[in-house]
């Protein structure tokens, strides 16, 4: 099953095409890793399936439907968005942080009790963190926090914007065995955005590659490994990027 299809999208700013001509499907219960050098579209792309950017050319369906710009907060609610810096609330509690795409949803305290537990499991947060505010937690602590907080309404679809990019390599690896846990145990569609192609590998079933707005590339990991044989995945990258220049 498909749980994102992106046919023909098309997105300018100003006249200036940003994203051009993309159809790519992305499937249910499985991560996709959305790489390409910085400015090729990563994030607009992902933007676009929340809404965040309404493509001008093209179709975005998700989850079974194409997106209705009307109503964009009850789908927003059906997917989870993280970013780079976690964007938690400085004033808020970590608690509150986790919490309030619930509490927005008016769920009942017990419901709301028992995700918070699950999700503190998952990703390995202590529960006498959910005190403090996030400027006293670490990176990597504030990362688990964004990435609760984006799971909370158990969502379907997961979009990621580099949300590793600015942990220090230990803590990096870490928050990756994480979410390779996270997604055994709670499986769901992942779109992770990444220019690291050795985490993108690592992470993601499916790879699909942007070069200035245009797809160069989708395939399974398994193919890529296939295709390059004993290659380090950067040079894998600079391959499908240089092949196709
Ligand atoms: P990436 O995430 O791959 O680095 P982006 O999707 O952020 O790339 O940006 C792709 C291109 O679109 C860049 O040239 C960027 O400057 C431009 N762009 C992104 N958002 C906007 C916007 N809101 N208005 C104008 N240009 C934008
Ligand atoms: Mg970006």
């Amino acid at each position: 099953m498909t749980a994102v299809a992106l046919d023909q999208l098309g997105m300018e700013f100003a006249g200036t095409p940003v994203l051009t001509d993309i159809t790519v499907s992305f499937p249910e219960e499985s991560v996709t890793a959305v790489i390409g050098r910085s400015g090729s579209g990563k994030s607009t792309l992902l933007r676009s399936i929340n809404g965040l950017v309404r493509p001008t050319q093209g179709r975005v369906e998700v989850l079974g439907q194409a997106i209705d710009y009307e109503r964009l907060p009850a789908l927003r609610r059906r997917i989870g968005y993280a970013v780079q810096g976690t964007g938690l609330f400085p004033h808020l509690s970590v608690r509150s942080n986790i919490t309030l795409p619930a509490r927005l949803a008016n769920w009942e305290a017990p419901r709301l009790e028992a995700r918070v537990e699950r999700l503190l499991d998952l990703v390995h947060l202590d529960r006498e963190l959910l005190d403090r505010y996030p400027f006293e937690l670490s990176g990597g602590q504030q990362q688990r926090a964004g990435l609760a907080r984006a799971m909370i309404l158990e969502p379907a679809l997961l979009l990621l914007d580099e949300p590793f990019a600015a942990l220090d390599p230990l803590t990096r690896l870490d928050v990756h065995e994480q979410l390779l846990e996270l997604q055994r145990e709670e499986p769901r569609c992942i779109l992770l955005v990444t220019h690291d192609m050795r985490e993108a590998m690592k992470l993601a079933d499916q790879v699909v590659v942007l070069e200035q707005g245009r797809l160069l590339e989708t395939a399974s990991v398994e193919e890529l490994k296939a295709r390059h044989p004993n290659e380090e995945p950067e040079r894998i990258l600079l391959k499908l990027l240089g092949e196709q220049a």
